[in-house]
């Protein structure tokens, strides 16, 4: 149980946000709260919040906001992998580092830090917006 793994008490909350998030990916507070009342009907919005909050700083869940989106959860964590975001629609994708494992941690010049994190975000149009443009 990942719960366990990651010292953390079992509870009902936390066990229906984590499913949430491992069968919505990139989905906003919105979206996991209804996924997680499908499985605990009585969750509130501030417990789902603060769930999300806590599975975060354990690294159970990985918390991206790209420019102009609210806070997306996921719980594919640990490999430092980027997005596509659709401009049109507000689409997310993953995409591996360019080359290896996290090749982008390794900066033509880190400036003495010691770097944990590369945020890379590619900005773009997904293929549903593409197909609505091109039969507009
Ligand atoms: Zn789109
Ligand atoms: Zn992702």
């Amino acid at each position: 149980m990942l719960l366990r793994g990651a010292a953390l008490r079992v509870t009902r909350p936390r066990v229906a946000v984590l499913e949430a998030v491992h069968t919505e990916s990139h989905a906003d507070t919105e979206t996991i709260t209804r996924a997680a009342r499908r499985a605990l009907p009585s969750v509130s919005h501030q417990a789902v919040y603060d769930v999300l909050r806590v599975l975060t700083e354990a690294g159970l869940v990985r918390r991206i906001q790209p420019a102009g989106s609210t806070a997306r959860y996921e719980a594919r964590v640990g490999d430092n992998h980027h997005h596509v975001v659709c401009r049109s629609c507000g689409a997310i994708a993953d995409v591996d580092c360019a080359v290896g494992h996290t090749p982008c941690l390794t900066a033509s010049d880190d400036h003495g830090f010691v770097l944990d994190e590369a945020e890379v975000v590619y900005w773009g149009t997904c293929p549903d917006c593409t197909a609505q443009r091109i039969t507009q």
